[in-house]
């Protein structure tokens, strides 16, 4: 990849850090002590991002992005990750469907969906998991049933994150009928206040309600938000999926990741066998960050994330799985009776954290066998 920086790269670099740091308020998660405070953060980044130019970083000129260059996308995803910005609650659109919008959309849908982001007016989210499809998504059983010019959706969703903020979702559902589960799946986007959808958030331990049990009953969804064609769902499913593990998703979890580190390394003490721990994954989150920069140049040399972008998906999970651990063994009993914004506490919410993320969007082993087949190109059984 070409990185080298020009005098216009320069002006990009300065205009940018002005803004983000008349903006970017460092301490930001530390003020969260509940999930209404951490929503309340990511809705007032995004009104930010979006009333400025900055949403539109990673997107082409012709859909109303940016159109960054190279270096510039770098430098974007650098600096925001180094002071720490929010991801902001309309990443899902802006990061995921966003660019298959762009691929697959009709003329009518790019201009009702792309500016709907880009101007922070819909947030979106992904409706893929089922109680019995979350790996093995293809064997979903919500099934969409053409109705003259609408589908009738009927089923249930789990794990949507953000889906009782969310304003719209691209779902995918069942159309075929035929034996082939990958060639009978289709995406719709469809309004999340329809009649007949039952949102359940889901508490979890850490007490933030993220994710959501979403029911389907009799939802007519007009058959124009079809996105593709009529089974198509698996090419674009996957296409978004590359997204999900694209080079934007991963440096801002990068970021993440180093606040727990911080936490970790207030709480460690001089414990030269917790401090081996605490340089061991800080060495690893130095590799993981790397590999987020091989990501970003596959990514802006071939235009679309590769299946390569689950190498790096895979090694920062287990570097923050493997730092949670070491931060909760050393700060013992304590990490477990923690008060609000102590630094046990900021080890206790990364602890906790850090499971999840070896899950969502694909768990270690999917990754593994993605890496496995697609990458290495390995023989499969
Ligand atoms: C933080 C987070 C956010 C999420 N957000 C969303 C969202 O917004 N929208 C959405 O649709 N979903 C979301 N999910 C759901 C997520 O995509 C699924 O949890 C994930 O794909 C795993 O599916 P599952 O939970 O059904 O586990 P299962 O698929 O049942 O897997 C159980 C275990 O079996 C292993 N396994 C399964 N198949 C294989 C195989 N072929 N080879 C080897 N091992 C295998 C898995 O690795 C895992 O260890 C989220 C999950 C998390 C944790």
């Amino acid at each position: 990849m070409d990185l080298d920086i020009s005098d216009e790269d320069l002006v990009f670099a300065e205009r940018l850090w002005t803004w983000l740091s008349e903006n970017v308020e460092p301490q930001w998660l530390d003020r969260c002590t509940d999930y209404d405070d951490y929503v309340a953060e990511q809705d007032r980044w995004e009104k930010l991002l979006t009333g400025s130019r900055w949403a539109g970083v990673w997107w082409p000129k012709e859909h109303g992005g940016m159109g960054a260059t190279p270096a510039q996308r770098a430098i974007y995803a650098e600096m925001t990750a180094r002071l720490g910005a929010p991801e902001g609650s309309g990443k899902t659109g802006r990061r995921m469907l966003g660019p298959a919008v762009m691929r697959y959309g009709t003329p009518e849908q790019q201009e009702w969906v792309l500016p709907g982001i880009l101007e922070g007016k819909h947030v979106w989210c992904q409706s893929f998991s089922e109680p019995d499809a979350g790996s093995d998504v293809a064997s979903i059983r919500t099934r969409a049933r053409r109705d003259g010019d609408a589908y009738v959706l009927n089923g249930s969703k789990i794990w949507t994150s953000h889906a009782q903020h969310a304003t719209h979702s691209f779902i995918l559902v069942r159309t075929g009928t035929g034996g082939d589960k990958h060639g009978g799946v289709s995406i719709l986007l469809i309004d999340m206040d329809s009649p007949g959808i039952d949102i359940r958030p889901i508490q979890q331990i850490i007490g933030m309600p993220d994710y959501s049990e979403v029911f389907y009953d009799d939802v007519v969804v007009p058959a124009g938000r079809l996105l593709g064609s009529e089974n198509q769902g698996w090419e674009i499913a996957r296409y978004i999926m590359r997204y999900e593990r694209g080079a934007v998703m991963v440096f801002d979890t990068l970021v993440r990741i180093e606040r727990h580190l911080e936490g970790f390394a207030r709480s460690v003490g001089e414990s030269s066998f917790h401090r081996t721990a605490l340089g061991r994954s800080a060495a690893k989150l130095a590799a993981s960050r790397l590999l987020a920069y091989r990501v970003l140049g596959q990514q802006v040399e071939g235009g679309d994330p590769t299946d390569a972008g689950s190498i790096a998906k895979l090694y920062w999970s287990l570097t923050w799985l493997e730092l949670g651990k070491a931060a909760q063994a050393a700060t013992g009993e304590l990490g477990l009776v923690a008060e609000p914004l102590t630094p046990e506490d900021t080890v206790l919410r990364g602890f906790f954290g850090s499971r999840p993320m070896t899950i969502g969007g694909g768990t270690v082993e999917i990754q593994r066998n993605i890496i496995a087949k697609r990458v290495l190109g390995l023989p499969t059984s």
